[in-house]
């Protein structure tokens, strides 16, 4: 988020610097990059969100593309969900946005899937990005080129005010000496931290733990998004495995051998053949999750303090259009459209629902 925003607002001319304590550690780098919100089945103001973004996604990668000088690696694939019965494909939630595919269907989109599936949904329109390796540096290629500052292993720890409005930050280097940055406008996406800095928004962990093989190149086309696993190929038949979804762990660092069965588990459902395929590599992350699983997005509770967090499972799909909104509000260019996609997704919108008497 912290990328996609600062290239958007370079874009518009304004001077931005990111501050990042560990990029390493950010989702972005350990997300699988699939591009659904039809496949998560996703509902409501969030799987509009999704649609919206969805859309600008072309167009959006063009730009990165153009201002960095490199591929972003989108892969416009469709992705398959496979169900044991077609009793259970027709309740998915986004079954309107599919294909219905019998058992037929399944073996010709996902040739050598596994005999557990009697029914699927494509969706044509879902996709994928190749984030880990080629998006995120492409966004800070582009960001560079557009003469956005970074400070990279910079961690902020407090947000300074001065009556109702934003002063600035206190920075702690990695020599740990503190600064304070003077600053009237910024964008809180410190993603599944978020709540360090400003303990009233409601978001917290969720641990996914993943895994890759190499395959034959173009073994398989389609992403398949299984229950509990999916399987995301890409052009060099590298195929992306994820993930576990762990509330539990808080910020536990690290693989266990359960999340890594499990995922062996959904592969060997999945794909048979690829239980054979070499592993490459394994890895985890934190999602940025909120109690209704949608993003923070727009004014925060602090004058000039914008937010961009809470994104969970589809940051990577949600980064453009977030990325538009958080531009436009920030630069108080805000559309009616766009005021009402912040108002939808607010970060107090959680209290408010709970609140004696309130709508
Ligand atoms: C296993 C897994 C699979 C996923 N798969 C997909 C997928 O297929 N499709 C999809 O759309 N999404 C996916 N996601 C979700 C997506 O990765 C996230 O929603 C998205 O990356 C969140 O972006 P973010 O910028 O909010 O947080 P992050 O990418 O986590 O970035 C937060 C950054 O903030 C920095 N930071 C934190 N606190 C501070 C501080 N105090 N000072 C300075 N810097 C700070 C961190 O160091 C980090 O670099 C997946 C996530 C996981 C974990």
């Amino acid at each position: 988020m912290g990328l996609a925003i600062a290239h958007q607002l370079a874009r518009r001319g304004r001077a931005v610097q990111v501050l990042s304590r560990r990029r390493s550690e950010a989702a972005g780098f350990v997300a699988a990059g699939m591009l659904a919100p039809h496949a998560e089945g996703l509902s409501g103001d969030l799987l509009a969100l999704g649609q919206a973004s969805l859309e600008r996604i072309p167009a959006w990668v063009a730009q990165i593309e153009a201002d960095s000088g490199l591929s972003c690696g989108l892969r416009p694939c469709g992705i398959v969900v496979p169900f044991a019965s077609a009793a259970e494909r027709d309740v998915y939630p986004t079954a309107a946005w599919g294909e219905a595919l019998n058992r037929a269907g399944l073996e010709r989109e996902l040739p050598g899937i596994g005999p557990g599936w009697d029914a699927g949904l494509l969706f044509r329109q879902d996709g994928q990005i190749d984030n880990r390796r080629q998006l995120m540096r492409a966004l800070e290629r582009a960001c560079v080129e557009l003469g956005v500052r970074f400070q990279e292993g910079v961690e902020v720890q407090e947000l300074l005010r001065t009556g109702d409005g934003l002063q600035g930050v206190t920075v702690r280097n990695a020599e740990a000496e503190l600064q304070t940055l003077t600053a009237g406008t910024a964008v809180l996406c410190s993603g599944a931290w978020s709540g360090a800095l400003l303990p009233q928004l409601p978001v917290f962990p969720v641990k996914g733990q993943m895994l890759s093989l190499q395959g034959p190149r173009e073994a398989l086309q389609r992403v398949i998004f299984g229950p509990g696993t999916y399987l995301v190929p890409r052009e060099d038949g590298l195929l992306v495995v994820g993930a576990t979804s762990e509330r539990e762990a808080g910020f536990t660092e690290g693989l266990t051998p359960f999340g890594q069965r499990q995922l062996q588990a959904g592969i060997a459902a999945l794909l048979p053949e690829a239980s054979q395929w070499p592993p490459m590599e394994r890895w985890w992350g934190f999602r940025p999750c909120t109690p209704d699983e949608g993003p923070l997005l727009g004014a925060g509770p602090i004058a000039g303090l914008w937010l961009a967090t809470g994104h969970h499972r589809n940051g990577v799909l949600l980064a453009a259009i977030t990325a538009e909104l958080l531009a436009e509000a920030s630069c108080s260019e805000a559309s009616a459209a766009t005021q009402r996609w912040l108002q939808a997704f607010r970060w107090d919108r959680f209290n408010r629902s709970a609140a004696p008497g309130a709508g």
